[in-house]
């Protein structure tokens, strides 16, 4: 989610007035979802994917427990915090709610500033979890996605790919005589072209499925799902082009740097036999034949059986 927009809470409770008390805590702070039974609220859960669920436990039909457990059992919906609020006086809910899996327990009737200060403390987590996950997938200087993101979401398409006998494309791309031009105008200015070849790169291949990573130094990548060839070559030609026409003032303005790009570019239809491994090692094997023609180039292959 965007930092500008507010956390959504979804709030259950089979008791209308409770409800009503809960959200007017919290409405200023956080977009409310609202659902009466559990029913409802395993629906709500699914569709919306609030950031955290404030969770009745005793209700008609499905309880709380039930809930927890069923959203405990959804990919979609296992890792959204719920913080059970209860009347209960049994002693052993509290530890059964926090054995399933809840995050806090907090106990009715319940003072409005606890609530704030709990669910306060839990988005705090979230926030920080969220953060690092992102941190862990990501190349801090280019914003674009890392090798360990890479690695996971080339396995995940390619197996799609095979089992969808689509084809899948890789884009695999080296900035030019990088080294000369880092040591003609310095590393800080070296990353200035990175990150605004990234920026061509996250700009030209723009569809959701479609992937931007940097691999390491200067080396990139963009990984195609249900992608053509020609599809594929028309990207590469545009992220060729793009880079050629990138102007980068130097820091102090006195020269407009320019840089080139090659890319080795492999798509193919997997089956069972296929390896991974050897679809990239191919597009690396285009990339240096692209280096070796005399760079600023494209050289495609298409596998086929
Ligand atoms: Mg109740």
């Amino acid at each position: 989610m965007a930092v500008t927009e507010k956390y959504s809470i979804l709030m259950v409770d089979d008791s209308s007035s409770n409800l009503e008390s809960l959200s007017g805590i919290l409405k200023n702070d956080y977009l409310i979802f609202k659902a009466k039974s559990g029913a409802l609220a395993l629906e709500i859960a699914a569709k919306e994917l609030p950031d955290m669920i404030l969770l009745d436990l005793i209700m008609p039909g499905i309880d709380g427990f039930e809930v927890l457990n069923k959203l405990k059992e959804d990919p979609y919906t296992r890792k959204i915090p719920v913080i059970f609020i209860t009347g209960s006086e049994n002693e052993t809910d509290e530890e059964r709610c926090f054995d399933l899996g809840a995050v806090d327990y907090i106990k009715k009737p319940f003072r409005a500033e606890l609530i704030k200060a709990r669910v306060r403390a839990h988005i705090g987590i979230l926030g920080q979890l969220r953060a690092s996950e992102q941190l862990g997938l990501t190349d801090p200087m280019t914003g674009l996605a890392n090798r360990r993101s890479f690695d996971d979401r080339i396995k995940m398409e390619w197996y799609r790919a095979i089992r969808d006998k689509n084809t899948i494309s890789f884009l695999m791309m080296d900035i030019d005589k990088f080294k000369s031009y880092n040591d003609t105008y310095g590393h800080p200015q070296g990353d200035e072209l990175l990150k605004a070849a990234a920026k061509v790169f996250a700009e030209k291949a723009r569809r959701p499925a479609d992937l931007s990573i940097r691999l390491g130094g200067e080396e990139f990548g963009i990984l195609l799902p249900n992608t053509s060839s020609e599809a594929a070559m028309v990207i590469a030609e545009e992220v060729r082009k793009g880079v050629k026409a990138l102007r980068i003032p130097t820091a102090d303005n006195k020269v407009i740097t320019t840089a080139t790009i090659s890319i080795g570019v492999i798509s193919m239809v997997p089956a069972n036999e296929d390896r991974m491994e050897d679809f990239i090692a191919q597009s690396d094997k285009n990339l240096y034949e692209a280096k070796e023609g005399g760079r600023n180039r494209i050289c495609q292959s298409t596998y086929v059986h």
